[in-house]
């Protein structure tokens, strides 16, 4: 077995302090479902020590989340998730992903099949919400629910005017920007990238386009699709070079992290270099518009949970710029709840690989919303919107999930910012 594999994990020295953000030590309880747990595991497989196809050592391994929240609470600056991706990735060479699972990734991965069922998903939103509970059935549904844009700014006037196409803008130019599309965003959250590219524009700057890019391969690297991840990856360093000197903006924390671990992906591929040059480009829409100020919009008054995703806290290191985003909209009264910053379970499909665990994971995140009150929670990345968003549904509460651009879209708006 190659010693490669526990890349990184090297300066664990067991100490346990990663232990309670561990979500799923915090509901198991269970040693080998810790961090601390995992890298013994890890570096078993990687001496030899261990066998990829032992059941148990398998499940531990699945049960993981990938959120990454053990990596910045570790003194010793131990790099837990690249590690984790290669042992999926020899898992899977043990034993197949769930045929579930690989369905899901291709129809994000397929352009030809995304333009066929995303459009029927969105027709099917409004039964899904009627629909939408805790069973088997009832909680995708909620998911599905969860996508639908929010009328949350209509009694902040911020509706009518978000929703003209093309905003008029008088702002100082900032630079080009390009919007990273990805598949369920671009097939469910579209709202969200109109919302981000008014933004843009309304901070100064000139919003591009670039053709053929797609799906970012991060559902795929994550489950241990190593070659499916990096031919993804190669389709969109050819699409993004077309729009050389822009910044390529992701509206959803999983794609932007994915695309800034591009050059790790494509190593040895001859695309390596073109791919650590797009990673260099990639920001989190957070940070593009926290970086330009961002101007502020009328006020909204809403109580506002935000409820950072893991791919962008713990792998992008991003904490500050949606807390400027947010400081941009007058009257937004900030509510805090308890473990903020433990991941929701969504963890691309895991709720679909771990539903029992993924539930468990939730349940925290939606009790401690409840207990908050939010007129709105706000978070930036769509698996988490649909996990929480179902949750929410589920638990009988109706308080809408949106994305932190959207708040400042409606604010701006309001203000008059958008033209006819
Ligand atoms: S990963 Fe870091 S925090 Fe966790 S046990 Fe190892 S050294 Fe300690
Ligand atoms: S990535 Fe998340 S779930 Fe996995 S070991 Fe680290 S903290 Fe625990």
């Amino acid at each position: 077995m190659s010693a490669g594999l526990a890349a990184g994990l090297e300066p664990c020295v067991h100490c346990g302090f990663c232990l309670q953000s561990c979500p799923t030590y915090l509901v198991t309880a269970d040693e080998a479902d810790s961090p601390r747990g995992r890298i013994v595991l890890i570096r078993g497989l990687a001496e030899g020590r261990l066998d990829p196809r032992d059941p148990v050592l398998a499940s531990h391994l699945d049960r993981c989340l990938g959120c990454r929240a053990c990596e910045p609470v570790c003194p010793s600056g131990v790099s837990y998730g690249p590690a984790l991706e290669r042992t999926r990735h020899l898992l899977t060479e043990a034993r197949p992903v769930p045929l579930s699972v690989r369905l899901v990734h291709s129809i994000m991965a397929e352009r030809g099949l995304g333009r066929v069922l995303f459009p029927l998903a969105r027709m099917m939103r409004p039964a899904a919400r009627l629909l939408a509970g805790r069973s088997r059935l009832g909680f995708p549904l909620g998911m599905l629910a969860a996508t639908r844009p929010s009328g949350v700014a209509r009694g902040n006037g911020g509706a009518q005017q978000a929703s003209r196409a093309e905003p008029a803008v008088a702002a100082t130019p900032a630079g080009t920007a390009v919007v990273l599309r990805g598949c369920v965003m671009d097939g469910l959250f579209s709202h969200v990238h109109r919302a981000t590219e008014r933004t843009l524009r309304a901070n100064g700057f000139t919003v591009v386009e670039t053709d053929a890019q797609g799906c970012c391969g991060a559902l795929h690297a994550h489950a241990g699709q190593h070659e499916e991840a990096r031919e993804l990856a190669r389709r969109n360093v050819r699409a993004f070079a077309a729009a050389d000197g822009a910044t390529v903006v992701a509206d959803a924390a999983g794609c932007g992290a994915m695309l800034k671990e591009y050059g790790r992906l494509l190593e040895g591929d001859p695309l390596e270099q073109e791919a650590h040059a797009l990673a260099a480009r990639v920001r989190d829409v957070t940070e593009v518009l926290a970086g330009s100020g961002p101007r502020r919009g009328a006020p909204l008054e809403l109580r506002v949970a935000y409820d950072p995703p893991c791919h962008l806290l713990h792998a992008q290191g991003v904490a500050a710029e949606p807390e400027a985003l947010l400081a941009a909209v007058p009257g937004l009264k900030r509510v805090r709840h308890a473990g903020a910053e433990l991941c929701c379970g969504s963890a691309g499909s895991y709720s679909l690989a771990q539903p029992a665990l993924s539930h468990e994971v939730l349940g925290h995140k939606i009790d401690a919303l409840v207990a908050a009150r939010p007129d709105v929670v706000a978070t930036g990345n769509p698996g988490c919107q649909m996990q929480i968003g179902a949750g929410l549904l589920a638990a009988g509460v109706k308080i809408p999930v949106v994305h932190p651009v959207e708040l400042l879209d409606w604010s701006y708006g309001k203000a008059g910012y958008y033209a006819e």
